[in-house]
């Protein structure tokens, strides 16, 4: 059992459902002491590139009223934290924390879901085979992560690549000497194994494990039942005991 989740969702994101109420309810009858939320960030794009997975920057300020709100009143049962799931775009990287610090964003995880930006780049869970692409996933996250502005690194294996094993390796091992080095906590994501998704993958996650990295568990929830603890995912148990994955508590 682990005591917190910062990786949750809300409607404005287009692809999850429930209340936030629902998530914070669901987060307390299964054990946790703390609930963050991390939608999708709105991404201040310069061109008027309008994204389909995340909120809008005006739907921003009623995403952080709305929990806050809901942080005051459920302060006694359970700590809500208000945080966001952001990219690192370097042509507007400097404007998104502009609009976080600005709001009282309390922490970013980082989930690199495009390299390197939004409109011109490559989606990261595109099934690939270019070495290329894992390369610049690679050099990409490391990039994002020396900015120090990230809690810890969503899915680090959202990268879908299925050449060669040992040419996937070899690049990963490399995410994983940085985050060994620097001390960057790898989320093993809940959701991926919940719905049979190619991460986390035992690959990578033994590779981590064996540099001797840390990990953190993240529900990454669209929906109030995914609110859970790792041993409620089907399948969780072997993976960790499979990987030598133990979770650290954030
Ligand atoms: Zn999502
Ligand atoms: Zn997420």
């Amino acid at each position: 059992m682990v005591g917190s989740n910062f990786h949750a969702h809300t409607v404005r994101c287009g692809h999850a459902t429930g209340t936030e109420r629902e998530y914070i309810e669901q987060a307390i009858a299964k054990g946790f002491k703390v609930c963050g939320f991390s939608d999708h960030t709105p991404q201040p794009f310069a061109n008027g590139f309008v994204s389909r997975i995340r909120m809008g920057m005006e739907e921003f300020d009623g995403y952080v009223k709305t929990l806050r709100s809901l942080k005051a009143e459920y302060e006694d049962r359970i700590e809500v934290r208000i945080g966001l799931e952001a990219e690192y775009y370097p042509s507007c990287f400097e404007k998104l924390l502009e609009e976080t610090e600005k709001r009282g964003i309390e922490y970013l995880i980082l989930g690199q879901h495009f390299v390197p930006e939004e409109e011109t780049g490559f989606y990261a869970g595109s099934v690939t085979y270019s070495e290329d692409d894992l390369i610049l996933y690679v050099e990409h996250t490391i990039e994002a992560l020396e900015t120090g502005k990230f809690l810890y690194l969503a899915h680090p294996d959202l990268i879908h690549f299925l050449g060669d094993e040992d040419i996937y390796l070899k690049h990963m091992e490399r995410l994983c000497a940085y985050a060994k080095e620097r001390d960057i906590l790898l989320e093993v994501n809940g959701l991926g194994l919940l719905i049979n998704r190619w991460y986390p993958g035992i690959p990578f996650f033994k590779l981590a494990s064996s540099m001797g990295c840390s990990f953190v568990f993240g529900c990454d929830a669209h929906d109030p039942t995914q609110i859970r603890q790792p041993e409620d995912i089907p399948g969780m148990t072997e993976f960790l005991a499979e990987t030598g994955v133990s979770f650290i508590n954030l």
